[in-house]
Protein backbone atom coordinates (compact mmCIF):
# COMPACT_ATOMS: atom_id res chain seq x y z
CA UNK A 1 0.00 0.00 0.00
CA UNK A 2 2.63 2.62 -1.30
CA UNK A 3 0.43 5.44 -3.17
CA UNK A 4 -2.00 7.65 -1.82
CA UNK A 5 -4.76 8.51 -3.97
CA UNK A 6 -6.59 11.84 -3.80
CA UNK A 7 -9.80 13.05 -4.91
CA UNK A 8 -10.17 16.46 -7.05
CA UNK A 9 -11.59 19.21 -6.09
CA UNK A 10 -11.16 22.77 -7.49
CA UNK A 11 -8.30 21.64 -9.14
CA UNK A 12 -6.39 20.72 -6.40
CA UNK A 13 -5.88 16.63 -5.28
CA UNK A 14 -7.44 16.62 -1.66
CA UNK A 15 -7.48 13.82 0.92
CA UNK A 16 -11.25 11.98 1.89
CA UNK A 17 -13.26 12.97 4.45
CA UNK A 18 -12.69 9.22 5.45
CA UNK A 19 -11.23 6.42 3.37
CA UNK A 20 -12.31 2.97 2.55
CA UNK A 21 -9.85 -0.33 1.48
CA UNK A 22 -9.88 -0.96 -2.39
CA UNK A 23 -9.44 -4.92 -2.81
CA UNK A 24 -7.90 -6.90 -5.60
CA UNK A 25 -10.05 -9.37 -6.98
CA UNK A 26 -7.46 -11.76 -7.40
CA UNK A 27 -6.41 -12.05 -4.06
CA UNK A 28 -9.78 -10.90 -2.23
CA UNK A 29 -7.57 -8.75 -0.54
CA UNK A 30 -7.22 -4.94 0.32
CA UNK A 31 -4.09 -3.67 -1.92
CA UNK A 32 -4.49 0.20 -1.17
CA UNK A 33 -6.69 2.97 -0.07
CA UNK A 34 -9.39 4.93 -1.98
CA UNK A 35 -10.46 8.62 -0.44
CA UNK A 36 -13.86 8.90 -0.14
CA UNK A 37 -16.08 11.89 -0.04
CA UNK A 38 -18.44 13.26 2.28
CA UNK A 39 -21.39 15.51 1.63
CA UNK A 40 -19.84 18.65 1.86
CA UNK A 41 -16.95 17.45 -0.40
CA UNK A 42 -19.60 16.92 -3.12
CA UNK A 43 -21.07 20.11 -2.83
CA UNK A 44 -17.63 21.75 -2.90
CA UNK A 45 -16.86 19.50 -6.30
CA UNK A 46 -20.23 20.43 -7.97
CA UNK A 47 -19.72 24.45 -6.87
CA UNK A 48 -16.49 24.20 -7.81
CA UNK A 49 -17.54 23.08 -11.47
CA UNK A 50 -20.46 25.95 -11.67
CA UNK A 51 -17.59 28.31 -11.28
CA UNK A 52 -15.54 26.73 -13.27
CA UNK A 53 -17.91 26.62 -16.23
CA UNK A 54 -18.63 30.41 -17.78
CA UNK A 55 -14.82 30.71 -18.49
CA UNK A 56 -14.45 27.30 -20.08
CA UNK A 57 -17.29 27.27 -22.06
CA UNK A 58 -15.88 30.96 -23.13
CA UNK A 59 -12.96 29.16 -25.13
CA UNK A 60 -12.95 28.17 -28.28
CA UNK A 61 -13.35 24.69 -28.90
CA UNK A 62 -9.92 24.47 -30.69
CA UNK A 63 -8.54 25.20 -27.41
CA UNK A 64 -10.39 22.92 -25.34
CA UNK A 65 -9.80 20.13 -27.80
CA UNK A 66 -6.29 21.11 -27.40
CA UNK A 67 -6.38 20.26 -23.57
CA UNK A 68 -8.25 16.99 -24.38
CA UNK A 69 -5.17 16.40 -26.83
CA UNK A 70 -2.83 16.95 -23.69
CA UNK A 71 -4.63 14.71 -21.57
CA UNK A 72 -4.57 11.69 -24.28
CA UNK A 73 -0.84 12.33 -24.85
CA UNK A 74 -0.16 12.32 -21.25
CA UNK A 75 -2.28 9.40 -20.55
CA UNK A 76 -0.18 7.53 -23.27
CA UNK A 77 2.82 8.10 -21.56
CA UNK A 78 1.87 6.86 -18.36
CA UNK A 79 -0.43 3.81 -19.99
CA UNK A 80 1.78 1.25 -18.27
CA UNK A 81 1.27 2.72 -15.02
CA UNK A 82 -2.76 3.13 -15.73
CA UNK A 83 -2.76 -0.97 -17.09
CA UNK A 84 -1.18 -1.94 -13.99
CA UNK A 85 -3.23 0.00 -11.67
CA UNK A 86 -6.19 -1.48 -13.69
CA UNK A 87 -5.84 -5.00 -13.36
CA UNK A 88 -5.12 -4.59 -9.66
CA UNK A 89 -8.75 -3.02 -8.97
CA UNK A 90 -10.40 -4.44 -12.10
CA UNK A 91 -8.86 -8.40 -12.40
CA UNK A 92 -8.53 -8.19 -16.10
CA UNK A 93 -5.12 -9.72 -17.83
CA UNK A 94 -2.86 -7.14 -18.20
CA UNK A 95 -2.60 -7.22 -21.66
CA UNK A 96 -6.83 -6.62 -22.18
CA UNK A 97 -6.02 -3.64 -19.43
CA UNK A 98 -3.28 -1.71 -21.86
CA UNK A 99 -5.73 -2.53 -24.56
CA UNK A 100 -8.69 -0.40 -22.36
CA UNK A 101 -6.18 2.16 -22.00
CA UNK A 102 -4.62 2.56 -25.29
CA UNK A 103 -8.19 2.81 -26.23
CA UNK A 104 -8.76 5.07 -24.26
CA UNK A 105 -6.29 7.68 -25.45
CA UNK A 106 -7.94 7.25 -28.97
CA UNK A 107 -11.32 7.99 -27.82
CA UNK A 108 -10.04 11.18 -26.26
CA UNK A 109 -7.88 11.87 -29.62
CA UNK A 110 -11.02 11.11 -31.72
CA UNK A 111 -13.47 13.80 -29.91
CA UNK A 112 -10.45 16.48 -30.14
CA UNK A 113 -10.79 16.09 -33.52
CA UNK A 114 -14.84 16.50 -33.49
CA UNK A 115 -16.48 20.20 -34.14
CA UNK A 116 -20.08 21.45 -33.16
CA UNK A 117 -21.06 22.72 -36.69
CA UNK A 118 -23.30 25.71 -37.05
CA UNK A 119 -25.82 25.60 -39.62
CA UNK A 120 -28.05 28.53 -41.48
CA UNK A 121 -31.51 27.06 -41.63
CA UNK A 122 -32.71 30.14 -43.37
CA UNK A 123 -30.91 32.91 -45.29
CA UNK A 124 -34.08 34.97 -46.66
CA UNK A 125 -35.99 37.77 -47.32
CA UNK A 126 -34.07 39.53 -44.09
CA UNK A 127 -34.79 36.52 -42.03
CA UNK A 128 -32.14 34.49 -40.38
CA UNK A 129 -32.03 31.65 -38.69
CA UNK A 130 -29.05 30.14 -37.12
CA UNK A 131 -28.88 26.68 -35.53
CA UNK A 132 -25.69 26.34 -32.76
CA UNK A 133 -25.17 24.07 -30.17
CA UNK A 134 -24.55 25.44 -26.48
CA UNK A 135 -22.60 23.36 -23.95
CA UNK A 136 -25.20 22.36 -20.89
CA UNK A 137 -22.83 22.89 -17.59
CA UNK A 138 -22.10 20.81 -15.36
CA UNK A 139 -22.09 17.08 -16.05
CA UNK A 140 -22.32 14.24 -13.89
CA UNK A 141 -20.57 11.17 -14.80
CA UNK A 142 -21.27 8.05 -12.75
CA UNK A 143 -19.17 5.05 -14.22
CA UNK A 144 -19.50 1.33 -13.29
CA UNK A 145 -16.77 -1.50 -12.62
CA UNK A 146 -16.33 -3.54 -15.76
CA UNK A 147 -14.27 -0.38 -17.88
CA UNK A 148 -13.15 2.22 -15.55
CA UNK A 149 -10.94 3.92 -17.51
CA UNK A 150 -12.92 3.71 -21.20
CA UNK A 151 -16.10 4.45 -19.83
CA UNK A 152 -14.91 7.58 -18.44
CA UNK A 153 -13.13 8.64 -21.12
CA UNK A 154 -16.16 8.28 -23.71
CA UNK A 155 -18.13 11.00 -21.47
CA UNK A 156 -15.13 13.48 -20.49
CA UNK A 157 -14.44 13.36 -24.43
CA UNK A 158 -17.20 15.10 -25.64
CA UNK A 159 -18.72 17.28 -22.52
CA UNK A 160 -15.15 18.94 -22.34
CA UNK A 161 -14.81 19.81 -25.76
CA UNK A 162 -18.00 21.02 -26.11
CA UNK A 163 -17.24 23.34 -23.13
CA UNK A 164 -19.20 21.64 -20.20
CA UNK A 165 -17.23 20.67 -16.60
CA UNK A 166 -17.46 17.34 -14.76
CA UNK A 167 -18.28 15.98 -11.66
CA UNK A 168 -17.26 12.74 -12.25
CA UNK A 169 -17.72 9.43 -9.92
CA UNK A 170 -16.42 5.71 -10.52
CA UNK A 171 -17.71 2.66 -9.00
CA UNK A 172 -16.53 1.89 -5.25
CA UNK A 173 -15.12 -1.27 -6.45
CA UNK A 174 -12.74 0.40 -9.27
CA UNK A 175 -12.08 4.39 -7.61
CA UNK A 176 -8.20 4.15 -8.54
CA UNK A 177 -7.52 4.86 -12.09
CA UNK A 178 -10.05 7.31 -12.02
CA UNK A 179 -8.18 9.12 -9.42
CA UNK A 180 -5.25 8.27 -11.00
CA UNK A 181 -6.57 10.35 -14.22
CA UNK A 182 -7.42 13.06 -11.76
CA UNK A 183 -3.90 13.37 -11.57
CA UNK A 184 -3.52 14.33 -15.12
CA UNK A 185 -6.09 16.41 -15.13
CA UNK A 186 -5.19 18.77 -12.27
CA UNK A 187 -2.15 19.30 -14.38
CA UNK A 188 -3.34 19.86 -17.65
CA UNK A 189 -7.03 21.89 -16.85
CA UNK A 190 -7.97 24.97 -15.38
CA UNK A 191 -9.31 24.38 -11.90
CA UNK A 192 -12.77 23.25 -11.30
CA UNK A 193 -13.51 22.03 -15.13
CA UNK A 194 -12.87 18.33 -14.04
CA UNK A 195 -13.41 17.44 -10.07
CA UNK A 196 -13.02 13.76 -8.85
CA UNK A 197 -15.07 12.13 -5.86
CA UNK A 198 -15.91 8.73 -4.72
CA UNK A 199 -18.11 7.04 -2.68
CA UNK A 200 -19.32 3.69 -1.31
CA UNK A 201 -22.81 3.92 -3.02
CA UNK A 202 -23.99 6.96 -1.41
CA UNK A 203 -23.61 9.80 -3.38
CA UNK A 204 -24.62 8.88 -6.59
CA UNK A 205 -28.34 9.35 -6.13
CA UNK A 206 -27.02 13.41 -4.84
CA UNK A 207 -25.28 13.77 -8.11
CA UNK A 208 -28.08 13.27 -9.79
CA UNK A 209 -30.81 15.02 -8.18
CA UNK A 210 -28.35 18.24 -7.42
CA UNK A 211 -30.27 21.39 -8.68
CA UNK A 212 -27.36 22.51 -10.05
CA UNK A 213 -26.44 19.27 -12.11
CA UNK A 214 -27.45 19.61 -16.08
CA UNK A 215 -26.62 15.96 -17.42
CA UNK A 216 -26.21 12.75 -15.80
CA UNK A 217 -23.92 10.39 -18.41
CA UNK A 218 -24.26 7.06 -16.57
CA UNK A 219 -23.08 3.61 -17.69
CA UNK A 220 -24.47 1.04 -15.04
CA UNK A 221 -27.03 -1.53 -14.47
CA UNK A 222 -30.55 -1.03 -15.65
CA UNK A 223 -31.68 -1.48 -12.22
CA UNK A 224 -29.93 1.95 -11.23
CA UNK A 225 -30.53 3.54 -14.47
CA UNK A 226 -33.96 3.50 -14.05
CA UNK A 227 -33.51 5.32 -10.04
CA UNK A 228 -30.83 8.05 -12.24
CA UNK A 229 -33.88 8.98 -14.92
CA UNK A 230 -36.47 9.36 -11.57
CA UNK A 231 -34.10 11.60 -9.74
CA UNK A 232 -33.26 12.95 -12.42
CA UNK A 233 -37.20 14.35 -14.05
CA UNK A 234 -37.64 16.66 -10.96
CA UNK A 235 -34.92 19.54 -12.57
CA UNK A 236 -35.76 17.84 -16.06
CA UNK A 237 -32.24 16.80 -16.66
CA UNK A 238 -30.30 15.79 -19.59
CA UNK A 239 -29.67 12.20 -18.78
CA UNK A 240 -27.58 9.27 -21.14
CA UNK A 241 -27.96 5.79 -19.65
CA UNK A 242 -25.78 3.11 -21.03
CA UNK A 243 -27.39 0.43 -19.38
CA UNK A 244 -27.34 -3.38 -19.43
CA UNK A 245 -27.40 -5.82 -22.44
CA UNK A 246 -28.18 -9.45 -22.79
CA UNK A 247 -26.67 -9.77 -26.47
CA UNK A 248 -27.64 -13.25 -28.51
CA UNK A 249 -25.35 -14.51 -30.96
CA UNK A 250 -27.25 -15.74 -33.97
CA UNK A 251 -25.35 -18.80 -35.97
CA UNK A 252 -26.11 -19.31 -39.48
CA UNK A 253 -26.35 -22.93 -40.91
CA UNK A 254 -24.03 -21.91 -43.97
CA UNK A 255 -20.80 -21.56 -41.02
CA UNK A 256 -17.49 -24.11 -40.28
CA UNK A 257 -19.06 -24.42 -36.78
CA UNK A 258 -15.79 -24.68 -34.94
CA UNK A 259 -14.00 -21.68 -36.53
CA UNK A 260 -17.59 -19.05 -35.62
CA UNK A 261 -17.01 -21.48 -32.18
CA UNK A 262 -13.66 -19.70 -31.53
CA UNK A 263 -15.06 -16.14 -32.50
CA UNK A 264 -18.26 -16.82 -30.06
CA UNK A 265 -16.05 -17.39 -27.58
CA UNK A 266 -13.97 -14.77 -27.47
CA UNK A 267 -17.04 -12.08 -27.47
CA UNK A 268 -18.55 -14.18 -24.53
CA UNK A 269 -15.38 -14.30 -22.62
CA UNK A 270 -12.95 -11.20 -23.36
CA UNK A 271 -13.44 -9.44 -19.95
CA UNK A 272 -14.64 -12.53 -18.20
CA UNK A 273 -18.15 -11.86 -19.89
CA UNK A 274 -18.12 -8.55 -17.95
CA UNK A 275 -18.62 -6.51 -20.78
CA UNK A 276 -22.30 -4.89 -21.34
CA UNK A 277 -22.29 -5.96 -24.66
CA UNK A 278 -20.71 -9.65 -24.03
CA UNK A 279 -22.06 -12.22 -25.91
CA UNK A 280 -24.88 -13.52 -23.66
CA UNK A 281 -26.52 -16.38 -25.07
CA UNK A 282 -25.80 -18.45 -28.38
CA UNK A 283 -28.26 -19.71 -30.65
CA UNK A 284 -27.16 -22.81 -32.81
CA UNK A 285 -28.95 -24.33 -36.00
CA UNK A 286 -29.96 -27.94 -34.52
CA UNK A 287 -27.49 -29.66 -37.02
CA UNK A 288 -24.13 -28.35 -35.60
CA UNK A 289 -25.29 -27.91 -32.35
CA UNK A 290 -23.07 -30.40 -30.91
CA UNK A 291 -20.25 -30.02 -32.68
CA UNK A 292 -20.51 -25.96 -31.68
CA UNK A 293 -20.97 -27.30 -28.28
CA UNK A 294 -17.85 -29.12 -28.16
CA UNK A 295 -15.92 -26.95 -29.52
CA UNK A 296 -16.50 -23.59 -26.97
CA UNK A 297 -16.29 -26.89 -24.36
CA UNK A 298 -12.76 -27.41 -25.44
CA UNK A 299 -11.98 -23.38 -25.58
CA UNK A 300 -12.81 -23.27 -22.08
CA UNK A 301 -11.35 -26.48 -20.62
CA UNK A 302 -8.01 -25.15 -22.43
CA UNK A 303 -8.15 -21.43 -21.03
CA UNK A 304 -5.86 -20.08 -18.53
CA UNK A 305 -7.77 -18.71 -15.03
CA UNK A 306 -5.34 -16.54 -12.98
CA UNK A 307 -4.13 -13.62 -11.37
CA UNK A 308 -4.51 -11.18 -14.33
CA UNK A 309 -1.09 -9.62 -13.57
CA UNK A 310 0.89 -12.80 -14.10
CA UNK A 311 1.93 -13.55 -17.83
CA UNK A 312 -0.58 -15.48 -20.08
CA UNK A 313 -3.49 -15.30 -17.75
CA UNK A 314 -6.45 -14.78 -20.34
CA UNK A 315 -9.27 -14.91 -18.24
CA UNK A 316 -9.12 -13.08 -14.72
CA UNK A 317 -11.42 -13.20 -11.73
CA UNK A 318 -15.04 -11.89 -11.65
CA UNK A 319 -14.44 -8.24 -10.33
CA UNK A 320 -16.26 -8.26 -7.11
CA UNK A 321 -18.26 -10.11 -4.47
CA UNK A 322 -21.49 -9.19 -4.92
CA UNK A 323 -20.97 -10.03 -8.74
CA UNK A 324 -19.32 -13.22 -7.94
CA UNK A 325 -21.99 -14.76 -5.53
CA UNK A 326 -24.54 -13.35 -7.90
CA UNK A 327 -22.94 -15.21 -10.59
CA UNK A 328 -22.13 -18.67 -8.69
CA UNK A 329 -25.72 -18.35 -8.07
CA UNK A 330 -26.97 -18.89 -12.05
CA UNK A 331 -24.07 -21.59 -12.16
CA UNK A 332 -26.26 -23.37 -8.94
CA UNK A 333 -29.54 -22.77 -11.69
CA UNK A 334 -27.51 -23.66 -14.22
CA UNK A 335 -26.60 -26.91 -13.27
CA UNK A 336 -30.22 -27.50 -12.23
CA UNK A 337 -31.69 -26.70 -15.89
CA UNK A 338 -29.15 -27.30 -18.12
CA UNK A 339 -26.26 -29.50 -19.02
CA UNK A 340 -22.78 -27.66 -18.07
CA UNK A 341 -20.05 -29.24 -20.51
CA UNK A 342 -16.90 -26.86 -19.20
CA UNK A 343 -16.32 -25.24 -16.25
CA UNK A 344 -19.20 -25.10 -13.86
CA UNK A 345 -17.73 -23.95 -10.00
CA UNK A 346 -15.84 -21.52 -8.59
CA UNK A 347 -12.23 -22.13 -8.17
CA UNK A 348 -11.04 -23.53 -4.79
CA UNK A 349 -8.60 -20.89 -4.10
CA UNK A 350 -8.61 -16.89 -2.98
CA UNK A 351 -9.86 -14.21 -5.03
CA UNK A 352 -13.09 -14.42 -7.12
CA UNK A 353 -12.40 -16.97 -9.99
CA UNK A 354 -15.02 -18.47 -11.97
CA UNK A 355 -13.55 -20.52 -14.87
CA UNK A 356 -15.09 -20.54 -18.46
CA UNK A 357 -18.16 -22.23 -18.01
CA UNK A 358 -20.62 -23.64 -21.14
CA UNK A 359 -24.35 -24.93 -20.41
CA UNK A 360 -25.77 -26.94 -23.28
CA UNK A 361 -29.66 -27.98 -23.55
CA UNK A 362 -31.01 -25.06 -21.11
CA UNK A 363 -34.36 -23.93 -21.72
CA UNK A 364 -35.18 -20.16 -22.57
CA UNK A 365 -36.79 -19.80 -19.62
CA UNK A 366 -33.98 -20.42 -17.38
CA UNK A 367 -32.46 -17.31 -15.29
CA UNK A 368 -28.70 -17.72 -17.42
CA UNK A 369 -30.72 -16.93 -20.13
CA UNK A 370 -33.13 -14.33 -19.35
CA UNK A 371 -31.02 -12.48 -17.24
CA UNK A 372 -27.64 -10.58 -17.85
CA UNK A 373 -25.08 -13.34 -16.29
CA UNK A 374 -22.51 -10.19 -16.45
CA UNK A 375 -19.69 -12.87 -16.20
CA UNK A 376 -18.07 -15.93 -17.82
CA UNK A 377 -21.11 -18.30 -18.44
CA UNK A 378 -22.17 -19.21 -21.49
CA UNK A 379 -25.37 -20.60 -22.46
CA UNK A 380 -26.18 -22.23 -25.92
CA UNK A 381 -29.19 -22.65 -27.17
CA UNK A 382 -30.80 -24.95 -30.56
CA UNK A 383 -33.08 -23.31 -33.26
CA UNK A 384 -34.44 -24.77 -36.41
CA UNK A 385 -36.31 -22.14 -37.84
CA UNK A 386 -34.77 -18.33 -38.75
CA UNK A 387 -38.29 -16.05 -37.88
CA UNK A 388 -38.42 -18.42 -34.93
CA UNK A 389 -34.89 -17.53 -33.67
CA UNK A 390 -34.94 -14.29 -34.25
CA UNK A 391 -38.28 -13.37 -32.52
CA UNK A 392 -36.68 -15.43 -29.42
CA UNK A 393 -33.32 -13.32 -29.58
CA UNK A 394 -35.80 -10.21 -29.40
CA UNK A 395 -37.69 -11.79 -26.62
CA UNK A 396 -35.83 -9.41 -24.14
CA UNK A 397 -36.26 -6.38 -22.06
CA UNK A 398 -32.72 -5.34 -23.46
CA UNK A 399 -31.74 -4.40 -26.61
CA UNK A 400 -28.18 -3.32 -26.25
CA UNK A 401 -26.29 -5.49 -29.20
CA UNK A 402 -25.85 -8.74 -30.59
CA UNK A 403 -24.38 -10.58 -33.61
CA UNK A 404 -24.95 -12.61 -36.67
CA UNK A 405 -22.54 -15.02 -38.00
CA UNK A 406 -23.13 -16.13 -42.08
CA UNK A 407 -20.85 -16.95 -44.83
CA UNK A 408 -23.40 -14.98 -46.63
CA UNK A 409 -22.72 -11.48 -45.26
CA UNK A 410 -26.27 -9.84 -47.30
CA UNK A 411 -28.38 -13.07 -45.18
CA UNK A 412 -26.55 -12.59 -42.24
CA UNK A 413 -27.06 -8.82 -43.01
CA UNK A 414 -30.65 -9.39 -43.06
CA UNK A 415 -31.36 -11.11 -40.34
CA UNK A 416 -29.09 -8.28 -37.99
CA UNK A 417 -31.74 -5.86 -39.49
CA UNK A 418 -34.41 -7.87 -37.30
CA UNK A 419 -32.78 -7.62 -34.12
CA UNK A 420 -34.41 -4.99 -31.86
CA UNK A 421 -31.31 -3.62 -30.44
CA UNK A 422 -28.80 -0.57 -30.88
CA UNK A 423 -26.33 -2.22 -32.47
CA UNK A 424 -25.94 -5.71 -34.11
CA UNK A 425 -22.30 -7.09 -35.52
CA UNK A 426 -21.92 -9.60 -38.35
CA UNK A 427 -19.52 -12.13 -38.26
CA UNK A 428 -17.21 -9.83 -35.66
CA UNK A 429 -17.71 -8.71 -32.06
CA UNK A 430 -17.00 -5.78 -30.28
CA UNK A 431 -16.35 -3.52 -32.95
CA UNK A 432 -16.89 0.25 -30.96
CA UNK A 433 -14.74 2.87 -31.91
CA UNK A 434 -15.46 6.63 -30.62
CA UNK A 435 -16.24 7.91 -34.12
CA UNK A 436 -19.50 5.35 -34.63
CA UNK A 437 -22.62 5.93 -32.80
CA UNK A 438 -23.08 3.33 -29.76
CA UNK A 439 -27.07 3.36 -28.16
CA UNK A 440 -29.11 0.67 -26.08
CA UNK A 441 -32.90 0.17 -27.47
CA UNK A 442 -35.46 -1.22 -25.04
CA UNK A 443 -34.09 -1.50 -21.57
CA UNK A 444 -30.64 -0.91 -22.29
CA UNK A 445 -30.50 2.72 -22.51
CA UNK A 446 -31.56 6.25 -23.62
CA UNK A 447 -29.11 8.35 -25.67
CA UNK A 448 -25.96 7.37 -26.50
CA UNK A 449 -22.45 7.49 -26.29
CA UNK A 450 -19.89 8.26 -29.46
CA UNK A 451 -19.60 9.33 -32.66
CA UNK A 452 -21.11 13.15 -33.92
CA UNK A 453 -24.54 12.15 -32.03
CA UNK A 454 -22.30 11.27 -28.74
CA UNK A 455 -21.02 14.72 -29.06
CA UNK A 456 -24.19 16.27 -29.87
CA UNK A 457 -25.83 14.85 -26.20
CA UNK A 458 -23.65 16.82 -23.92
CA UNK A 459 -25.44 20.08 -26.34
CA UNK A 460 -28.06 22.08 -26.63
CA UNK A 461 -29.76 23.01 -30.09
CA UNK A 462 -30.22 26.51 -29.86
CA UNK A 463 -31.82 28.68 -32.44
CA UNK A 464 -31.54 32.42 -33.21
CA UNK A 465 -34.32 33.62 -35.46
CA UNK A 466 -33.60 37.49 -36.98
CA UNK A 467 -35.48 39.85 -39.13
CA UNK A 468 -34.37 43.14 -39.59
CA UNK A 469 -36.48 46.06 -37.47
CA UNK A 470 -38.95 47.58 -40.06
CA UNK A 471 -38.24 51.11 -40.99
CA UNK A 472 -39.72 53.22 -38.11
P1 LIG B 1 -24.37 -0.28 -11.02
O1 LIG B 1 -25.62 0.21 -11.64
O2 LIG B 1 -24.46 -1.07 -9.79
O3 LIG B 1 -23.40 0.95 -10.66
C1 LIG B 1 -22.99 1.89 -11.63
C2 LIG B 1 -22.64 3.20 -10.94
O4 LIG B 1 -23.81 3.78 -10.37
C3 LIG B 1 -21.63 3.08 -9.80
O5 LIG B 1 -20.73 4.17 -9.87
C4 LIG B 1 -22.51 3.21 -8.57
O6 LIG B 1 -21.82 3.70 -7.42
C5 LIG B 1 -23.54 4.21 -9.05
N1 LIG B 1 -24.79 4.23 -8.30
C6 LIG B 1 -25.29 3.29 -7.45
N2 LIG B 1 -26.51 3.68 -6.99
C7 LIG B 1 -26.78 4.87 -7.58
C8 LIG B 1 -27.90 5.75 -7.53
N3 LIG B 1 -29.00 5.48 -6.80
N4 LIG B 1 -27.86 6.88 -8.27
C9 LIG B 1 -26.78 7.15 -9.05
N5 LIG B 1 -25.70 6.36 -9.12
C10 LIG B 1 -25.70 5.22 -8.40
O7 LIG B 1 -23.61 -1.04 -12.19
P2 LIG B 1 -22.28 -1.93 -12.09
O8 LIG B 1 -22.67 -3.19 -11.38
O9 LIG B 1 -21.18 -1.08 -11.58
O10 LIG B 1 -21.99 -2.23 -13.63
C11 LIG B 1 -22.46 -3.34 -14.32
C12 LIG B 1 -23.64 -2.95 -15.21
O11 LIG B 1 -23.25 -1.90 -16.09
C13 LIG B 1 -24.09 -4.09 -16.11
O12 LIG B 1 -25.50 -4.14 -16.13
C14 LIG B 1 -23.58 -3.68 -17.49
O13 LIG B 1 -24.29 -4.25 -18.56
C15 LIG B 1 -23.71 -2.21 -17.41
N6 LIG B 1 -22.84 -1.57 -18.41
C16 LIG B 1 -23.42 -0.97 -19.50
C17 LIG B 1 -22.62 -0.42 -20.50
C18 LIG B 1 -23.24 0.26 -21.70
O14 LIG B 1 -22.53 0.99 -22.39
N7 LIG B 1 -24.50 0.07 -21.99
C19 LIG B 1 -21.23 -0.47 -20.38
C20 LIG B 1 -20.68 -1.10 -19.26
C21 LIG B 1 -21.50 -1.65 -18.28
Amino acid sequence: MTKTFSLLIDGALVAGASDFEVINPATGQAFAHCPKADVDQLEQAIAAAKRAFPAWAARSIEERAGLVDQLADTLEARAGEFASLLTSEQGKPLDQAMYEVMGSVFTLRAFAKMRLETSTLRDEGGNTVIEHRTPLGVVASITPWNFPVILLMNKLGPALVTGNTMVCKPAPTTPLTTLLFGELCAEILPAGVVNMVCDQNELGSLLTAHPDIAKVAFTGSTATGKKVMASAAAGVKRVTLELGGNDAAIVLDDVDPRQVARKVYGGAMTNGGQICVAIKRAYVPEAMYDDFCDELATLANAAIVDDGAKQGTQIGPVQNKMQFDKVSALLEDARVNGKIVAGGAPLDRPGYFIPPTIVRDIPDDAALVREEQFGPVLPVLKYTDIADVVARANDSEYGLGGTVWGRDVERAVEVAKQIDSGTVWVNQYLAIDATIPFRGAKQSGIGGELGQAGLHEYTQAHIVNAVALEDA
